[in-house]
């Protein structure tokens, strides 16, 4: 089939002006190209492990080689890998984080549960693997911006049984604060959970407010959701919770850590639990392409696609 000249006459001038995002732009023709858009993928979880329930393990890294290699025709100005990246052994990262490097965009990673599950002692090289301690303050929490958007990362292993040394003070912190939730009865008072604290969260209401200073629209990342309930979210998720509420900025949350997905609408904020890859045979990431009145995340694999609009804003 030949390209109509109009068609051609588009791609050209996409080419010409260096769009880094050619997913809708190049096939709609008509449509108004996205500002921008950014990959999203969750919970890719490679062990070198036979399958066990639902998780496949070893196909993680077909099905990351899939996703990269998509994103690389897609082209979007960032991938956030929302956490989960490897279970069990620090060398797991020797097998997922040579596909990561093969995509052209850059890649933000989240911190999650099973990253800290590794040899014992060997927690603190996670944050070292992933790079996270030359991201902001070094402790897995940080933010960037892009055209009038600021991203914010939440290390939810801030509070966490798993992620540190049996024995150190942040093991006894987390536990602290897991048996108080264990006492309210709470669904999510469970050792796979993690929190977010208080300087963490001083520092994100911090972030937010400048954001809104600077009439910047904001979209959160943490490997545990916060919305909606369940035996997954964070342990304070209520206080983050109250943070992004406060905030106008804030137009989204994705997180991944409930491998079957999810979806909640509050106050205007969208929270999107993105579908586990490790689970079954195919594959589950999606591309989210920014508009000035909404998000469009297009899913792919099992990933379902969902309109976010954002609120305030006129079409
Ligand atoms: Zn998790």
């Amino acid at each position: 089939m030949t390209a109509s000249p109009r068609r051609t006459v588009i791609a050209s001038l996409a080419a010409a002006a260096g769009a880094w995002y050619l997913g809708a732009f190049a096939l709609s023709g008509a449509a108004p190209a996205p500002i921008f858009a950014f990959g999203l993928i969750a919970d890719v979880q490679y062990r070198d492990a036979a399958p066990s329930g639902t998780r496949f393990y070893r196909e993680s890294t077909a099905k990351l080689a899939e996703a990269v290699e998509r994103c690389n025709q897609l082209r979007p100005a960032f991938v956030v890998q929302l956490g989960d990246l490897i279970d069990g052994s620090l060398a797991s990262y020797d097998a997922v984080l040579p596909i990561l490097g093969r995509l052209r965009a850059p890649v933000y990673h989240v911190a999650g549960n099973h990253d800290g599950a590794v040899e014992p002692g060997l927690q603190p090289e996670v944050l070292r693997r992933l790079g996270l301690d030359r991201r902001g303050p070094g402790r897995g929490y940080y933010d960037f911006a892009r055209q009038g958007w600021r991203f914010v990362v939440l290390n939810g292993n801030d509070l966490s049984v798993i992620a540190y040394p049996e024995g150190s003070p942040e093991v006894a912190a987390a536990t602290a604060m897991l048996e108080k939730l264990k006492t309210r009865n709470a669904p999510n008072a469970q050792t796979w959970n993690g929190g977010v604290g208080a300087a963490q969260l001083a520092w994100l209401e911090r972030t937010l407010a400048r954001a809104a200073g600077a009439r910047e629209r904001v979209v959160v990342f943490c490997h545990f959701p916060v919305l909606p309930p369940g035996s997954a979210t964070l342990w304070n998720d209520r206080e983050v919770l109250a943070a992004l509420e406060a905030s106008p900025a804030v137009v989204a949350d994705f997180s991944g850590h409930e491998h079957r997905g999810g979806y909640a609408e509050q106050g205007g904020v969208h929270f999107v639990t993105l579908r586990g890859v490790v689970e079954g045979h195919d594959s589950a990431y999606a591309m989210v392409e920014v508009y000035a009145d909404r998000l469009e995340m297009k899913g792919f694999g099992r990933e379902p696609s969902r309109t976010l609009t954002i609120r305030g804003a006129s079409r």
